[in-house]
């Protein structure tokens, strides 16, 4: 997919959308981000050597973890760092919550066994 092309829907289409629709103040957020994200809504910044050597204006990122632009960076990255850290074997990960009074207490413990 193209950078760009979920904001180019929401700047096509998100204002019917939301005419249309009940939106949460987290929901309209969200759609703001996504369709101010490196635009001159957001501003610029300017990465530049000390010496003049080189200049580059880069448009300001919404940084909002549901835009495509700047989520999907930060998603690929986490996925790296997480394939980076995966075990050479076989093995399985089970993650569930458990209540604050069982924490202490070592009432659970954890029981491994080999696949
Ligand atoms: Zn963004």
């Amino acid at each position: 997919m193209k950078p760009g092309i979920i904001q180019r829907i929401f700047n096509d289409h998100y204002e019917s959308y939301r005419q249309s629709r009940r939106m949460s103040p987290r929901e309209e957020y969200a759609a703001n981000a996504i369709m101010t994200c490196r635009t001159k809504a957001l501003g610029y910044h300017i990465n530049a050597c000390p010496n003049g050597d080189y200049v580059d204006v880069v448009a300001n990122s919404c940084g909002h973890r549901a835009c495509p632009q700047c989520g999907a960076t930060d998603t690929q990255l986490w996925l790296e760092r997480q394939k980076a850290k995966a075990l050479n074997c076989r093995y399985f990960q089970v993650v569930f919550t458990i209540s604050h009074d069982l924490h202490p207490s070592g009432v659970l413990t954890a029981n491994y066994s080999p696949i």
